[in-house]
This record gives C-alpha cells, sequence and structure tokens, in this order.
C-alpha cells in the first residue's frame, strides 16, 4: 500500500465517484516545499510563515519575505502557495515586540488579532504577499479569525498594500465562533480552510499538545465533525473548503471529511502520498 502510495504520488487524487481533491502540504520553512515537491504535492495549503519572523532580533524586511515567498514558490515549480499571515500571540513571541503578559496565551493576542494589533507590521507583510502574488499562483489566508469585522479589517489592508489580480482570499476557520457563524463569512471569502488543531482545543476546552489530553485531542471529536459539517453547508457552492490541521492527515478520518464536503486537504509533506490513495479508496 505505501509503495503504491509513492509510486502514485504526482498523480491527482481523485474519488471513485469521480471528484478531484487538492492534496496540498504545510509547510514551515524552504526545505518543506522542496520535500512537498518531491512528493507529489498539488500545492502548499498552509505556509506556516511564523518561521520567518521567530528567533531574530528585527521584523523581516518586505524584501526579505519577497525573497523566501519566491523560493517557495519556485520549490514547487509554480503550484499554488497559500501563505498564511502571520500566527504570533504570547505563545510565539517576536523577540522585537515583546508580547504583554498573558494568563492563558492561547486565547490573548494571537493570529490576526495581533497582526491587528501591529498594522506596520501586516502591512509589510501584506505588501510582500501582494508583489509576489503577481508573478506567481497565491492564496492569503488570516489566522485566527473571530468576527466578521476583524475580517473586514484585514481585508482593507490587503486592498491598501495593492492589487494582484489572480490573488484568492481566505480564512482559518479554527475558533468555534467563526465555524458557527460561517454563512455570515461566506461573502467576504473565497475559501475557508479549517484548522482543526486549535480548532478541537477551543471546541472541547483542551490544550493542544497536553500529553493528559490526548484523549479528547487525538481524533476527530463528533462536536468538531458537526462544526466542520456546518461550516461546509455554509460554504455550498460558493466557497470551497479545505482542512489544514492534522486530522487531514489521518487516513481514517480523510473519508468523515470528504462526505462533509471538504474538497481540499493540507498535510505534512510527507503523508501526501498516503493521503492521496486514501481519497482514491474513497
Ligand atoms: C490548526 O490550528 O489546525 C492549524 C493548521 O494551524 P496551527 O497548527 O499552525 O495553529
Ligand atoms: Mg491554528
Amino acid at each position: 500500500r505505501r509503495n503504491e502510495a509513492h509510486a502514485r504520488a504526482a498523480d491527482p487524487a481523485v474519488t471513485a465517484a469521480g471528484v478531484r481533491i487538492e492534496v496540498g502540504a504545510n509547510l514551515g520553512s524552504v526545505e518543506d516545499a522542496r520535500t512537498a515537491a518531491v512528493n507529489g504535492a498539488d500545492l502548499a495549503g498552509l505556509v506556516r510563515t511564523e518561521f520567518l519572523f521567530l528567533d531574530r532580533t528585527e521584523a523581516p524586511t518586505t524584501d526579505e519575505q519577497v525573497a523566501v515567498y519566491r523560493e517557495i514558490a519556485e520549490a514547487l515549480g509554480g503550484r499554488r502557495i497559500t501563505l498564511r499571515t502571520l500566527d504570533a500571540g504570547s505563545d510565539k513571541p517576536l523577540p522585537y515586540l515583546p508580547p504583554p503578559a498573558e494568563a492563558n496565551p492561547f486565547l490573548g493576542v494571537r493570529g490576526l488579532r495581533h497582526s491587528l494589533a501591529h498594522p506596520a507590521l501586516f502591512a509589510e507583510q501584506l505588501r510582500a504577499i501582494v508583489q509576489v502574488a503577481r508573478e506567481t499562483p497565491m492564496s492569503v489566508m488570516f489566522p485566527m479569525v473571530t468576527t466578521v469585522d476583524e475580517l473586514k479589517q484585514a481585508r482593507e489592508m490587503l486592498a491598501e498594500a495593492g492589487d494582484a489580480p489572480g490573488l484568492q482570499v481566505g480564512m482559518m476557520v479554527e475558533v468555534p465562533a467563526a465555524a458557527l457563524r460561517a454563512a455570515e463569512f461566506v461573502p467576504y471569502v473565497d475559501f475557508f480552510s479549517i484548522g482543526t488543531n486549535d480548532l478541537t482545543q477551543y471546541t472541547l476546552a483542551a490544550e493542544r499538545g497536553n500529553p493528559d489530553l490526548l484523549s479528547l485531542t487525538a481524533g476527530l471529536d463528533p462536536a468538531v465533525a458537526d462544526l466542520i459539517d456546518h461550516v461546509c453547508r455554509a460554504a455550498g457552492d460558493r466557497v470551497l473548503v479545505a482542512v489544514c490541521g492534522e486530522l487531514a492527515g489521518d487516513d481514517a478520518v480523510v473519508p468523515r471529511l470528504l462526505t462533509a464536503g471538504v474538497r481540499e486537504l493540507s498535510v505534512a509533506p510527507g503523508l501526501v502520498p498516503l493521503v492521496k490513495q486514501a481519497v482514491r479508496a474513497h
């Protein structure tokens, strides 16, 4: 099964019913982009841009960001790349922007909240994204969106960063409030990307990565499955639904996601061949 999956890694993933599912890779470095290409990824479904911002004394300039985003696009041979804007917070602090002390960093100023609180930093990243989007197929998405108002503010700042005709704009759905109100977000996005790691954490009030809570967080909880169904129904034919959390790489969960209406999966680069195989078996 493993050998067959690898032999067919570069082929498209089509279900038995003839539905094409894009299987992408989650990237946290330029090296990951090369691994993704070798493993037949159809796209980069999630580029965690934090890697460019952490562990340094100053923020990366727009030009530095442009160079790295370009390198990722080139490593993927011009396949679409989905850049997620910075998902910083006091759990992943930036040395040059010391965060406020927070008792609960996962419930604090993170993701899009952090970017809107630091507009100059956000504007530089958006300019870099727009510039590269003029050269290569690209999507951008915002992490930790909670309200429509935040999404509108982000889109205004994106518009101020300049025009890039083919740029697709989406949001992570990883806060239960956004999942429950998905229909309200539909007019403002081209796609939803469900982040099951955080969506599970926030739905079950169970911290991700806490080894004592794995019985709650390791699989697809029925409450999270209900939220995914709800998001897919709200999206209908208007907005594509992707899943980029760890669950998308679990071949026991893939059939359930496809039944819900998910049409794109993004997983760790090495899992792409197996996930494509799970799609073909569905
Ligand atoms: C998620 O929350 O599921 C996700 C994909 O984002 P991250 O793991 O980077 O928080
Ligand atoms: Mg997340």
